[in-house]
């Protein structure tokens, strides 16, 4: 394992410590969070959609949340997104919905996030939106899976997609088989700590495997969301699509709000679709630690502004 992969299990570990969760929690969001979060409420999240939107980028927007519990939690999660759905329509924005099905019922039973998420790609389908489902750790990979399939049998690749994350080895067999299917899939490399037997410990393998699976998806002609601030990896995907005359309106880059600013404003301005995606809400948490997990320099940010009187 290089030492990213060493630094990121490291953080993501010490992360999951209730002592340290506990500490970074009670600072609340103003002390850098605002960085990579795009505020507490719907009302402000809106908001920097208009901002990005001024700025040519698409918007994923994100109502932050995960490992719920209850029932009547991920009932009240899935009333919220419905009712940011209906947002972006009244506001007649440029943007659609991310979430995790861990904040709809995954963990507590199938059946009751089925229910959640037919209510929510249902009512995509009526606006005329597209929801993307994130991808969590790989004991969540099957279920989410399998119900995504379903979904996309019932609402069809323009109102539902899934993501897939290169650094697990089964990914080329997933995009292999939901290719088939006209999926539209967010590649992304991969965020959670897992074993070496499950996925590639090794960034190099992770990246090779990138380019792989974002040229399976071309090379189908299904609709792919190239998720990465990887500069080296966009360029050869750029290259790719130019030399094999892909159109711009057949694929799109994401990147996170808060990172790579500059990049995301540079591709938009050579004509290509850039999405951001752009999370809100009080569960911050975990989001913000992955982050911190990705990037040596992001520590010392959280470090600085913790040591600030
Ligand atoms: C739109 C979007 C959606 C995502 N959805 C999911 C998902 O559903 N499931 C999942 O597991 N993962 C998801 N991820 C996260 C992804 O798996 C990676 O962890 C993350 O994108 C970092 O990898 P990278 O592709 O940017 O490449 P890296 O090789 O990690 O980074 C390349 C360069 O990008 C910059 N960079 C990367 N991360 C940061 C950071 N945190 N802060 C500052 N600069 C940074 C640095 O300059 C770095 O050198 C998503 C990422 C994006 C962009």
């Amino acid at each position: 394992m290089g030492m990213d992969g060493w630094y990121r299990r490291a953080v993501l570990r010490a992360a999951d410590r209730e002592p340290v969760r506990r500490l970074l929690e009670s600072r609340g969001m103003g002390w850098g969070v605002e960085r990579f979060v795009a505020g507490h409420t719907l009302q402000e999240a809106l908001e920097q959609v208009r901002r990005l939107q001024d700025q040519g980028l698409l918007v994923t927007l994100d109502l932050l949340g995960e490992s719920v519990r209850e029932r009547a939690q991920a009932e009240e999660v899935c009333r919220a997104i419905l009712h940011m759905q209906d947002e972006i329509r009244r506001l007649g924005l440029q943007a659609h919905v991310s979430l995790k099905l861990s904040q709809l019922g995954l963990l507590i039973d199938e059946a009751v996030c089925a229910e959640q998420m037919e209510q929510i790609a249902g009512r995509a389908a009526a606006l005329g939106q597209f929801v993307r489902i994130d991808m969590e750790d790989s004991s969540l990979t099957a279920p989410t899976l399998e119900l995504f399939e379903h979904l996309l049998s019932r609402h069809g690749s323009g109102h539902i997609g899934v993501v897939i994350q290169s650094y697990l080895r089964r990914s080329y067999n997933d995009v292999d088989r939901l290719t088939k299917l006209g999926a539209n899939l967010r590649i992304v490399k991969g965020a959670y700590r897992e074993p070496p037997a499950i996925a590639y410990p090794d960034k190099r393998d992770v990246d090779a495997a990138y380019l792989r699976l974002v040229q399976l998806c071309l090379d189908r002609g299904t609709y792919v969301a190239a998720a990465t601030h990887d500069s080296r990896l966009i360029r050869e995907i750029i290259r790719r699509i130019h030399s094999s005359g892909i159109t711009p309106d057949r694929f799109e880059f994401q990147m996170l709000y808060g990172i790579a600013g500059a990049l995301q404003r540079q591709l938009a301005g050579e004509g290509y679709r850039v999405r951001i995606y752009t999370p809100y809400g009080e569960q911050w948490y975990p989001y913000f630690s992955r982050r911190i997990a990705e990037r040596p320099a992001n520590l010392w940010f959280v470090l600085k502004n913790l040591l600030r009187p």
